[in-house]
Formats: C-alpha cells, sequence, structure tokens
C-alpha cells in the first residue's frame, strides 16, 4: 500500500519548500490510491510552539491537502521511542555515552590538529575486549546508536537517482538526548516505521541524514521506505528561499490574496513538470502525479509567473466566491461591502492578479478614494469641468439609474461638448475611483447609486 506522509517541525509557519514537498507527498498517494499521513515533529520543545501547529494545520487545509492520518505529534509517542531505544541497548545496538560537551569538543580539536574528519570515535562503544572508560558521576548519557563501521549505504533516490555513502563517513549517531527525548534521525524512523510510510519525499537538506536514517531501519529489521530528495527552493536572486528575501510562508501568501488552487499549481510546477503543461487543476495534477518528471535542480521561485497564475484563477473564479474572499479583504480594512460586490468582481478580476488588488478596486465604491495629485493635475483641467458638470446634469435626470440609461446620457455630453470619449471619461474616472483607469464607464457608474456619483462629481 501506499503511504506517504508530511512531517513538519511547528517551529514556525508552513513553508513554502515544506508545503510543496507536502503537496507532492499528497498527490502520489493520491494518485495511487493511497494514503497520506501529517505528523507534527515536535521533539524540539524549546522552539515548537502551538501556534505554529495550528498554522501548520491551517495552510494544510486552505491548499486542500486532506490528509487520512494525524495529526500525529511525535512528544504523545515518547515512550514508543524509549521502548525502542531499550530493546536496542539490550540488542548491543544502542549505547550509553557519558561524553560531555567538553569532552567532544577536545576530541574534535585533536581530530582536527590532525588533519581528520571529526566524527565521534566511539569511545563509550561496547566492543568485545574493550575496557569502557568508568561512568562519571553526575553526567547524564545521551544513547547512540551503533553505527555499521564498514560498508556503504547506498540507496535509489527518487529524485535524486543512486547515491552510496561510506559508513566510514558517518559516526554513532545520538539518537537520544540526555533528557530522555529522541533526536530526529532515531524518530523519524520509528514513526515511518510503524506509520507504513512506504515513500518518504522531503528537502534536499536532508540527503545526509538518509545514511544514518536506513542503517537504524535495518538495524530495526524494519522495511525501508523509498527515499525522494527535492531539491531547494531558491528566491528570484538565486539565494536560498528566506524570510529576509520576502514571504516564505504559505500563510503570507493566503493573506497577500492569493488563491490555494494557485499557489497548488504553481508550486507542483516548481520543480515538477508534465509536457508543456503551466495551468492545471487539481485532479490533473493527482492524475499526473507518479513521482516522475520531478527536477534535479533547484527551481527558482518567479514571483511574476505566481501572480500570472493567480490571475489566471481569479480570472475563472465565481463571482460570489470571489466577492466573498474580497469581502473578507474588505473586512480587514473596516469596510463592508453589499450585494454589489460579486458585479464588481466580475467587472475588475480581469485586471488583477489577487484579491488584495480586487479589494482595491472594491474598496473605492465602499469609500471615497482621492485621485493622487498628479491624476488631478493631468485630467481635471479648467477646460473639462463644464463638461463634467453637463454630465452630472444629465445623469441626475435619467429616469432609470442602469447602464443603458447611463451610456445614453454619456453620449449625449459628448455630442453636446463635442468631446471624444476618453477626454470626458478619463476626469470623471479620477474623480468617481481616483485613477484614469478603469473598466468600461457606463459599466463603473451603474454599480454606484445615483447620489454617490452625483456626489464624487461634484468634487471636480
Ligand atoms: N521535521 C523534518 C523537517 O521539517 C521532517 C523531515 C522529513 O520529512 O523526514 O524538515
Amino acid at each position: 500500500k501506499i503511504r506517504t506522509r508530511i512531517a513538519p517541525s511547528p517551529t514556525g509557519f508552513l513553508h513554502l519548500g515544506t508545503a510543496r514537498t507536502a503537496l507532492y507527498s499528497w498527490a502520489y498517494a493520491r494518485h495511487h490510491g493511497g494514503e497520506f499521513v501529517l505528523r507534527i515533529e515536535d521533539t524540539d520543545v524549546a522552539r515548537s510552539t502551538q501556534e505554529s501547529t495550528d498554522q501548520i494545520l491551517a495552510s494544510m487545509h486552505w491548499l486542500g491537502l486532506e490528509y487520512d492520518e494525524g495529526p500525529i505529534y511525535q512528544m504523545q509517542r515518547l515512550a514508543r521511542y524509549q521502548e525502542v531505544i531499550a530493546q536496542m541497548i539490550a540488542e548491543g545496538k544502542a549505547y550509553h555515552c557519558y561524553c560531555t560537551p567538553e569532552d567532544l569538543e577536545a576530541m574534535r580539536e585533536a581530530q582536527r590538529a590532525r588533519g581528520e574528519k571529526t566524527l565521534y570515535d566511539r569511545r563509550w562503544r561496547p566492543e568485545p575486549g574493550k575496557v569502557l572508560p568508568p561512568v562519571p558521576q553526575g553526567v547524564p548519557p545521551v544513547v547512540r546508536f551503533c553505527n555499521p563501521v564498514e560498508g556503504d549505504v547506498t540507496w535509489d533516490d527518487l529524485v535524486k537517482g543512486p547515491i552510496t555513502i561510506n559508513n566510514r563517513e558517518i559516526d554513532d549517531l545520538i539518537i537520544q538526548r540526555p533528557d530522555g527525548v529522541p533526536t530526529y534521525n532515531f524518530a523519524v524512523v520509528v514513526d515511518d516505521w510503524d506509520m507504513a510510510i512506504s515513500h518518504v519525499f522531503r528537502g534536499d537538506e536532508h540527503i545526509n541524514n538518509t545514511p544514518w536514517q536506513i542503517n537504524i531501519f535495518n538495524a530495526l529489521g524494519a522495511p525501508l521506505p523509498q527515499f525522494g530528495h527535492v531539491p531547494v527552493i531558491l528566491g528570484d536572486d538565486g539565494q536560498k528561499l528566506s524570510k529576509r528575501r520576502g514571504a516564505v510562508s504559505v500563510t503570507a501568501y493566503e493573506e497577500n490574496g492569493y488563491l490555494p488552487e494557485a499557489m497548488l499549481n504553481y508550486l507542483a510546477r516548481l520543480g515538477w513538470s508534465h509536457g508543456d503543461d503551466e495551468l492545471f487543476s487539481r485532479e490533473q495534477l493527482v492524475q499526473w502525479f507518479d513521482g516522475t518528471h520531478l527536477s534535479k535542480s533547484p527551481a527558482q521561485w518567479d514571483a511574476a509567473k505566481l501572480s500570472w497564475v493567480n490571475a489566471h484563477y481569479i480570472k475563472q473564479m465565481d463571482n460570489a466566491a470571489l466577492a466573498q474572499l474580497v469581502s473578507a479583504q474588505l473586512k480587514k480594512r473596516g469596510i463592508e461591502s453589499d450585494a454589489r460586490l460579486p458585479d464588481i468582481c466580475a467587472l475588475f478580476k480581469d485586471r488583477c492578479d489577487t484579491t488584495v488588488a480586487l479589494a482595491n478596486w472594491a474598496a473605492g465604491f465602499y469609500a471615497d478614494v482621492a485621485a493622487s495629485d498628479a491624476d488631478r493635475a493631468q485630467h481635471l483641467t479648467e477646460s473639462i469641468r463644464p463638461a463634467v458638470a453637463a454630465l452630472a446634469d444629465k445623469l441626475s435626470a435619467v429616469a432609470n439609474w442602469d447602464k443603458v440609461s447611463i451610456a445614453a446620457a454619456i453620449k449625449e455630453v459628448l455630442a453636446s461638448q463635442g468631446l471624444k470619449m476618453p477626454a470626458l471619461a478619463m476626469p470623471v474616472r479620477v474623480l468617481v475611483l481616483g485613477t484614469p483607469q478603469t473598466p468600461s464607464l457606463d459599466a463603473v457608474l451603474a454599480l454606484f447609486s445615483r447620489e454617490t456619483i452625483l456626489a464624487r462629481l461634484s468634487k471636480s
């Protein structure tokens, strides 16, 4: 049975990189009719917070990455890890190490002086015929794993292809800290084993951990999952995507007006491809995502492309549904919208790449907007004022306040003043919505009440 998982650490928001591996894990499970598990790796007690966990769960939900099991919290599984560790110690597969930080530093110092790689020298590892140092008083021990001393660790990575590491390159990993909490590399193995995970997709910053994990799986007699290490995401500047360089959390994109469908589409495509397809639905992704065509090289974040994808989904979205999102954006600004909002969205969505941009337009329908001085100076000239006043006059007299009558009124004023459409439309738009560029003037005006339009025109 195909079982995948995502295992975020709740030490911050759901990072875009983690969201992407979650997406791949989810899609892979769905593609194969398998299961997807969410595990919260909260063993870094000092840095883990409930707030982060809540944010991660909310982002998973927002992206529509439904999991079949979880969230499973590692800190609730301590007894299980300790049981496995006790068993390993009993079987000679793990041992207590009483080295103090000073001991370890001295060890490394000596190794560096000899020009050697700094590896734990196994001084506490029990071996036939070896006399261990006397157990010091008051030093709570860590538990170390008896890593094989010889041979290679090899796996065929789903993304990177075959990888081989010699065991001489890696040392006896600490699997339990002095306080009894397991380390990441150990807990992850017990969990992936207990949760019957068949495929592990994760960021390639974990590649160096995988040999240890494979050795631990083997020591436990547990079946190995397949590993796929996905390259990092680089920022526009070619550096690793990081907070300092802009938004890196899923939450930030949600707040900035991106749609989950767009994020899903964009993130999936970032590091994976299906022919030339750039726009695809969730269903297509699931249908296509079979673990192949994952890129070996780092993907580069492209904000402009994400905007383009988002604009596509905004354009496609049902107006009522879009209005709900925009309404929430407006509420954050203290603006209560009304029944006009779906029509406003319909009129403006073609020119918006986020719901925030759409809310910027919509806000002008609920509160006065001030045009820039430059726009006022350029478009509200002395010579145009009579025409604006004439339009106000006409509009105050139209019988039915609708697009057709408004269009007729505009036409009459253009004729009587001897003007072309832009000459009148630009100043009117500046007065009504604060900018000379808007959708067709009659459609815009019809979405306001007559009173509001007359009030705004009178400010010329
Ligand atoms: N907690 C680890 C992380 O967030 C999980 C790595 C893994 O998937 O094994 O990087």
